[in-house]
C-alpha cells in the first residue's frame, strides 16, 4: 500500500501485518510506538516488510520503548539496538548480542540475573494492579464449585482477559481440557471459578473493556498536559483496515500514559481526509 499523502513523517512497521504509511502530521506529535528512525526521513520505497524471529534476549527490555519489538533503525536504515539509559549505546543488531551485554554491564550494571529480578518486580505490580482493580469493580457472581478456597474471583477475571487480550488467545481456550488440566494441577481451586463456556469468556471481555474505558476517560480528564493523539494504520489477518488511536499524556500521578483510546475498522481510502472523521469522532465520544 502506497502513501499518497505527501507530508508523511512517520513509517509504521509491523513484522507480522502489513505495513502501512501513514501521514500522521495533522494529528499527532508523538512518534509512534512500533519504529523509531534516524534522519534522513524514510520514504514508502524504503519501507518493507520484515519477518525477523521473535526477540526472546533479556537485553531487548533495555531499548527506550517498552515493546520489545519497536525496531530503531540507524542513518543506512539497518536495525540497531538502543540504549535506554544513555545516547551513547547503539549496535548493529547484526553485530550479534555481545557489545551489547557488555555495554548493558559495563555502563548501567545491568545483567540477566537482574534483569529477572525486574521481571519478578513487574509480575507483582501486575498482579497488584489486578487485585486493585478486581476490588474496585465487586462483581456478584456464581460459584461453579462448593469450595472456592484461597482465590479471589474479581482477580481471577481481571488476570485472565489480560492474558487472552496480551497473547491473542481463542476465547474457547477456557474449554480445553488439557488447559483446565494445567491450571488444576497448579491450584484445584481454579475450577471453583473459571468459567466451562467461552461466552462467559466474552461477557468478561466486554466487562473489562468497559472498565477500563471508564479509568481511562478519568485518567485523560484529570492529564496535566496536552493530550497528544498518534495513529497506527494496518491490515488485520482477516483483511479488515484497522486504525489504532493513541493518546500520549503525563497522568494526574506524573506517570507517562499511552492509552489506545479505540480501534476503527476503516472503509474507503487511507488518506487522511478519510482517516480525520474516525479520529474526529474518538476525540468527540471519547472512544
Ligand atoms: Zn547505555
Amino acid at each position: 500500500m502506497a502513501s499518497t499523502a505527501p507530508t508523511l513523517d512517520l513509517i509504521v512497521v509491523d513484522s507480522s501485518m502489513s505495513v502501512a504509511p501513514l501521514s500522521s502530521k495533522a494529528v499527532s506529535e508523538e512518534p509512534p510506538s512500533s519504529v523509531q528512525i534516524d534522519t534522513p526521513t524514510p520514504t514508502p520505497s524504503n519501507c518493507t516488510i520484515t519477518r525477523e524471529k521473535p526477540r526472546t534476549g533479556w537485553y531487548w527490555r533495555h531499548m527506550p520503548d517498552e515493546d520489545i519489538n519497536t525496531r530503531y533503525l540507524n542513518s543506512k536504515g539497518l536495525v540497531e539496538w538502543r540504549c535506554r539509559y544513555c545516547i551513547h549505546g547503539r549496535y548493529q543488531i547484526s553485530g550479534g548480542s555481545r557489545s551489547i551485554v557488555y555495554h548493558l554491564n559495563k555502563f548501567h550494571n545491568i545483567n540477566e540475573a537482574s534483569t529477572r529480578e525486574e521481571k519478578a518486580k513487574l509480575q507483582q505490580i501486575s498482579i497488584e494492579r489486578a487485585v486493585k482493580n478486581a476490588a474496585e469493580n465487586p462483581q456478584k457472581r456464581r460459584r461453579l464449585a462448593e469450595d472456592s478456597g484461597s482465590l479471589d474471583a474479581s482477580t481471577i477475571e481481571v488476570l485472565y482477559v489480560k492474558f487472552i487480550a496480551v497473547c491473542n488467545l481463542p476465547l474457547r481456550l477456557v474449554e480445553c481440557e488439557e488447559f483446565r488440566a494445567f491450571l488444576g494441577y497448579l491450584n484445584k481451586d481454579i475450577n471453583a471459578w473459571l468459567p466451562n463456556s467461552h461466552q462467559t469468556i466474552r461477557e468478561w471481555v466486554i466487562r473489562q473493556r468497559d472498565s477500563l474505558k471508564v479509568q481511562i476517560k478519568g485518567r485523560l480528564h484529570s492529564s496535566r498536559t496536552l493530550i497528544h493523539i498518534s495513529c497506527d494504520i494496518w491490515t488485520s489477518s482477516n483483511s479488515l483496515a484497522i486504525l489504532g488511536i493513541i493518546a500520549h499524556y503525563i497522568a494526574e500521578d506524573g506517570q507517562l500514559e499511552r492509552s489506545l483510546l479505540s480501534m476503527k475498522d476503516i472503509i474507503g481510502s487511507h488518506e487522511g481526509t478519510n482517516l480525520a472523521p474516525y479520529i474526529m469522532e474518538v476525540i468527540r465520544t471519547g472512544g
